[in-house]
């Protein structure tokens, strides 16, 4: 964990820093005009004062060679000209999110060294021998495997909390997305018990938990509040917003909303 970099994101207003965002470096960015630079142009737009560069570092599909790896060099590089271009406009780090790194701890332990990243966030895209729910086709799964599919989810979720690199804890509800959107409807405090242990995690190992805005740019009912709630009745403190965003025009988007969520739960306790 690289303690500077926490330390410097108390310097930015909750809603004035994205902390999640993808340039055309990832590999399911499907927009080619999310250049580094095109991004800083869009977050000035939007009046923030900082982003975070989170592209995919797919643990286990650059073990498995599922799908391209990070093009870590280049992918720097850009994001270096863009710092220096938007110096004394927008601050720009070099982060990236971190996928399944309880599937290869020990390859993720060394892409986080040899990496020099500012920030990493931790995320559950897929459980082991499992599809990522993007691509699932929920017409043909039953309700007992999505049950099994969110006990696996959680449980290595929790695992990931563990990993000392990790700065953020991202998007916690990311099946549960994929499921609503599927017109299935999920209770998710039957996973109550196990998401208070996440949640302990997260606040014991210093960790900041993300509220991921794409909630609302995808009008998805989620349990975010019920989330909010608990991670507050627990001592939460550390939050940062994530727009997740894979095209330009996302960048910061659904933040009102999501601020105005943190706000009511928080009645203004974090700026
Ligand atoms: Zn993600
Ligand atoms: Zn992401």
């Amino acid at each position: 964990m690289n303690f500077s970099t926490v330390d410097c994101m108390k310097k930015y207003a909750l809603n004035k820093i994205d902390t999640h965002t993808h340039t055309y470096f990832s590999f399911d960015a499907s927009e080619n005009h999310n250049s580094p630079e095109r991004m800083c142009e869009k977050a000035c737009e939007k009046g923030l004062d900082a982003i975070i560069f989170t592209d995919h570092v797919e643990i286990n599909s650059e073990v498995e060679h599922n799908f391209p790896p990070l093009d870590r060099a280049a992918c720097r590089k850009q994001c270096e000209e863009a710092r220096k271009l938007y110096n004394g406009r927008l601050d720009v780090y070099i982060g990236a999110e971190f996928g399944q790194i309880t599937h290869y701890p020990e390859y993720a332990k060394e892409a986080a060294a040899e990496g020099n990243f500012d920030y990493i966030i931790g995320s559950v895209h897929n459980t082991k021998g499992e599809q990522d729910p993007y691509y699932m086709d929920f017409s043909k799964v039953t309700y007992k495997e999505i049950l099994y599919m969110l006990d696996k989810y959680f449980d290595e979720y929790l695992q990931m909390t563990y990993a000392p690199f990790v700065d953020q804890c991202a998007h916690l509800t990311y099946p549960v997305r994929y499921i609503k959107a599927a017109g299935i409807d999920i209770d998710i405090t039957r996973w109550d018990e196990k998401i208070t242990e996440i949640m302990k995690s997260i606040i014991s190992h210093g960790k900041t938990y993300e509220l991921n805005s794409v909630y609302v740019r995808k009008k998805t009912e989620l349990p975010e509040e019920y989330l909010l709630l608990k991670y507050r009745s627990l001592g939460g403190k550390k939050i940062r917003l994530g727009s997740d965003a894979h095209f330009t025009d996302h960048v910061a988007s659904g933040f009102d909303r999501a601020y105005e969520l943190i706000n009511k739960v928080y009645k203004g306790e974090i700026k």
